[in-house]
């Protein structure tokens, strides 16, 4: 049997962190998390050889997913990176393309779901005081 394939996940939002690492480890995945680019960076420096991808936010502090995407492509172009982004944006798809992007995924619940849910949340408490 192959050794189990190593994922690293970059993603400063804690519950997707451990839900999306949760769903990994049942699928048999190894994985590795992290919340910035900093930590990323220094996390391949010491691993970049066990590692298989890299599951990568793009709204992150300090670093961007871009800029963390770029330093990867150019130290360690044979991992893969896919960007797990919110932002479900033809220009943002475009861009991580360009920068050499492997996939692009788009996290579950849509910017529109979020925004969607918000919007219900709010009227619904806006009715419960008029009545
Ligand atoms: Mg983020």
């Amino acid at each position: 049997m192959s050794p189990a394939k190593k994922i690293l996940i970059v993603d400063d939002e804690e519950d997707i962190t451990i839900l999306t690492e949760k769903f990994l480890q049942l699928e048999n995945y190894d994985t590795l998390t992290c919340s910035n680019g900093y930590d990323a960076l220094d996390i391949l420096k010491e691993n970049h050889q066990d590692i298989d991808l890299v599951l990568l936010d793009i709204m992150l502090p300090g670093m961007s997913g871009y800029e963390i995407l770029t330093q990867i492509k150019s130290s360690y172009p044979e991992i893969l990176v896919v960007l797990f982004t919110v932002k479900n944006f033809y220009e943002d798809f475009q861009k991580a393309k360009e920068l050499g992007a492997d996939g692009y995924l788009v996290k579950a619940i849509s910017g529109n779901e979020i925004i969607n849910y918000i919007k219900d949340i709010l009227e619904k408490k806006k009715k419960k005081e008029n009545n």
